[in-house]
């Protein structure tokens, strides 16, 4: 009878593989291969885990050992590169290899029945592989995108390129013409079809692009991979890019572990975004590891933004990474918008917009066209108080605000989602004057109605977008011309291309201006490019409205308000990369951040005073223990201790020596350790 020893991993924390038995049920059973998946219990459950090794022998006596309960032969085993992908992914952010590469599958394929994969297999089957990829309606572009475009698709090896293009400048469609160019190319004389990933920050929030790719490619599968699909959609869209059945599949951060045999372009849209980075378990940069892939592959990346974070920026700068530019919109005659600061000590707010803002409202309004309020605040105040006595709405298990929605009769913490009634009178002294401090998106939205009743206000953000699909509808009504203006929080800031809004009003932020965060002013002028870049997209109209932004600032001499307008993200990029090398911050060193949280903060700081001490640490800064800004979320306190050093490779093997130590130590923190972490 055929035996081995499969070495398998699991998704636990346990950092090592398990030696399994595995006999053939019977002559005609094929041989085990690496990369395939195999049902087996463990302790006393069932579970599914992967062979990532073979052997004639193992170390553990022949006793002890289990045979494996069934090997999924109907699935094609995971590629080598990609468990090499997983490997990297694995020791780069310090977690064992089963606690990456399990759950980097779909749910359903590590179910313990197999119903679903042979539903998912066989529908595949019947769906057969369509074969043209000539794309239809291919758009006009003008000389510098298709010059981008050109020099995309006819890289070869790795070459990873940052097109940074101002907003509107019409960077998707150069993805599109590069990834037709690859596809046709591959169409035409290599054994395999070509795969295309195209990673998205938030798939949600442009489902245009999605409609937009298959409209433009009718003759291939485009596969999407991002977590609000169902699990049966999620594991057919997961079978067709192993199988290499979809060519083009479009994904959010989860998509850069998906199977892809025949990766030949990555590109990674809006790549400064931080949703890239996953923020809990592994804690991974999909921009990150995309580029190792692409690296590993020998293929073609790009990294497109009009804002690109200081670490791609850098790179462009030390030569590693080639720079393409798009200097102008896409539309002809669409011109970007005059940006301009209105102080607001000069021009008193009233209902938070100062008269400038209300006399270009009134303006669109005439004119028939469209305005966008951002204001990255929801609800209608972040915090309710006393002035009799000065009781303020502190959470009780936060140490932050309970914030007053007014339509909803709540008061509602943001950070463990507790819900209270609004209180009729003071807790504390009984005062039945309760006054709401400071503005978010409801109460502005009710001081516009007031202020233009026959105005159609609509306000978008994740309270007026609970439902499914509700988001979508808002989004169409803005489109469809049925709102006059629009009040948003980041949520209308990415992506979305409003024919007819020619204003853009900017409220309060001039909060991320003082924040202790360092990376706080790169993000703040993104995001302010970003919102900036939704006006005046489409060409100025006869007798309308020049499309201009405004900028309500206590601080106007403010260098970053002043980059803004000039629309020079160059030269503020530069003078953020000298401040960061002067103060020794990323990207000229590199950081891990060690967290840990407990019921008290005392236990969470001593565990993070054992592992500053538990090891020897030259050529590493390890700094004092301390508690997070926000230190008690849901009751719980939280503390950090970040540790640095000059070198990656350095830093990466200290970490590996460093884990070792702190499993070791007892304690009832909770902790986790995150390389490259963005939130210190
Ligand atoms: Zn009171
Ligand atoms: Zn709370």
């Amino acid at each position: 009878m055929k035996q081995s020893i499969l070495q398998i991993v699991l998704d636990t924390p346990l950092d090592s593989s398990f030696d399994y038995r595995w006999q053939a049920s019977d002559e005609s059973e094929a041989m085990p291969q690496i990369g395939q998946l195999v049902q087996l219990s463990f302790g006393r459950r069932e579970v599914v885990g992967m062979i990532v090794g073979i052997s004639a022998e193992s170390d553990v006596p022949a006793e002890k050992l289990k045979s494996v309960q069934a090997v999924r032969h109907q699935l094609p085993p995971l590629s080598k590169q990609w468990l090499a992908l997983c490997r990297f992914a694995a020791d780069y952010y310090q977690r064992p290899l089963g606690e990456v590469a399990l759950p980097g599958l779909p749910k359903n394929l590590r179910a313990l029945t197999t119903v679903a994969l042979d539903r998912g297999l066989k529908k595949l089957q019947q769906a057969g592989v369509p074969h043209d990829a000539t794309p239809i309606d291919v758009a006009q572009l003008n000389p510098a995108q298709q010059q981008a475009a050109d020099a995309i698709a006819g890289a070869t090896g790795f070459a990873p390129t940052l097109l940074y293009g101002v907003t509107g400048s019409g960077k998707t469609e150069v993805y599109l013409q590069a990834a037709a160019q690859i596809l046709a190319h591959s169409e035409n004389g290599e054994d395999n079809p070509s795969q295309i990933l195209i990673l998205v920050p938030e798939i949600n929030l442009t489902p245009q692009l999605e409609g937009n790719i298959r409209a433009r490619f009718p003759g291939v599968t485009v596969a999407t991979l991002h977590s609000g699909l169902a699990e049966g959609e999620r594991m057919r869209h997961w079978l067709a890019a192993h199988l290499g059945q979809a060519r083009i599949i479009l994904g959010t951060r989860l998509a850069v572990l998906a199977s892809l045999p025949h990766l030949k372009l990555i590109v990674i849209d809006e790549e400064h975004d931080p949703s890239y980075k996953q923020q809990e378990g592994l804690r991974y940069s999909a921009r990150d590891l995309a580029v190792w892939r692409a690296h590993q592959l020998g293929i073609p990346i790009v990294l497109g933004s009009a804002t690109p974070s200081l670490e791609t920026w850098h790179h462009t700068q030390s030569g590693r990474y080639k720079k393409l530019e798009l200097r102008e919109r896409a539309v002809r005659d669409a011109v970007l918008p005059q940006v301009r600061r209105i102080d607001m000590e000069r021009d008193k707010p009233s209902e938070g917009l100062t008269s400038i803002l209300v006399s270009a409202l009134k303006q669109r309004l005439e004119r028939g066209e469209q305005s966008l309020l951002f204001l990255n605040r929801r609800g209608y105040a972040p915090v309710i108080a006393c002035d009799a006595c000065g009781w303020v709405s502190n959470c009780t298990r936060c140490t932050s605000f309970m914030v007053l929605h007014k339509p909803e009769h709540r008061l509602r913490c943001h950070h463990c989602s507790l819900e209270l009634r609004i209180p009729k009178s003071c807790p504390t002294c009984g005062n039945v004057d309760l006054q709401p401090l400071g503005r978010g998106t409801q109460r502005l939205e009710e001081g516009l109605r007031a202020m233009f009743p026959e105005a159609r206000v609509l306000r978008i953000d994740a309270d007026s977008t609970r439902r499914k699909g509700s988001a979508q509808a808002a989004f169409d009504s803005v489109h469809n011309g049925e709102v006059d203006i629009l009040i948003g929080t980041q949520m209308v800031a990415k992506g979305h291309d409003f024919k007819n809004l020619t204003l853009v009003g900017i409220l309060n932020p001039d909060t991320a201006l003082f924040s202790h965060d360092y990376r706080a002013s790169e993000r703040l002028f993104a995001q302010l490019m970003q919102v900036a870049g939704r006006a005046g997209r489409a060409a100025q109209k006869e007798g309308g409205s020049a499309s201009e932004v405004l900028i309500q600032t206590r601080y106007p001499q403010h260098p970053l308000y002043a980059a803004v307008i000039a629309h020079d993200y160059d030269r503020f990029a530069t003078s953020l990369l000298e401040e960061r090398a002067q103060a020794c911050l990323p990207p000229y060193i590199y950081q891990a951040l060690l967290r840990a949280e407990a019921k008290e903060l005392e236990t969470a700081i001593e565990f993070l005073q054992q592992a500053a001490h538990c090891i020897e640490h030259t050529g590493i800064t390890m700094h004092d223990p301390i508690p997070m800004s926000m230190t008690r979320v849901a009751n719980v306190d939280r503390a950090q201790l970040l540790i640095e050093c000059p070198s990656r490779p350095g830093l990466q093997a200290f970490l590996t020596d460093w884990m070792a130590q702190l499993r070791q130590i007892k304690t009832r923190a909770k902790w986790s350790l995150e390389v490259d972490p963005v939130d210190i």
